[in-house]
């Protein structure tokens, strides 16, 4: 008795900066964050419409791996939409007939704007990020939503 006995060794300091949730705990998070349905087409995830985060700014264009930067999509989506600018996915998921969550687009990218300027860095993603919220606060004209106005 008297010797130390237990024998686990300390964590390794995490900077509140770079946590990196595994892919199951950000998954969780982004689905309590935005709700159980594709960002893309709308549809309920199940088991037929496996959920999955993809990135708002896609990594090719320099954005970054933070939960900022993640939505809820689902597979079909994630793959289709591929490398291609978020509000150009957002138009074609319209041309499709789908029923794209532009509101929540937009939370997104003001989500991820707040973080870089909190954290900084960033530099190759930022000129994708201001193209993306011009384009959307031009679709998004404050007011009513036209289509629920009485004619
Ligand atoms: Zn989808």
């Amino acid at each position: 008795m008297g010797q130390m006995s237990r024998r686990r060794p300390p964590a390794p300091p995490v900077p509140a900066r770079s946590r990196q949730p595994g892919r199951a705990e950000r998954l969780t998070e982004v689905l309590e964050r935005d709700g159980g349905t594709c960002i893309w087409c709308g549809r309920a995830f199940g088991g037929l419409v496996p959920p999955t985060t993809e990135h708002v700014v896609p990594r090719v264009k320099g954005g970054p791996s933070w939960l900022a930067n993640e939505v809820a999509a689902c597979r079909r989506c994630n793959a289709e939409r591929g490398h291609r600018a978020p509000v150009d996915w957002l138009e074609e998921c319209e041309r499709r007939g789908w029923r794209p969550d532009a509101a929540r687009l937009a939370r997104a990218l003001d989500a991820l704007q707040a973080a870089i300027d909190r954290e900084g860095g960033q530099r190759r993603a930022r000129p994708h990020l201001d193209a993306a919220r011009r384009r959307l606060r031009r679709r998004l004209p404050p007011g009513p939503d036209p289509r629920t106005v009485a004619s």
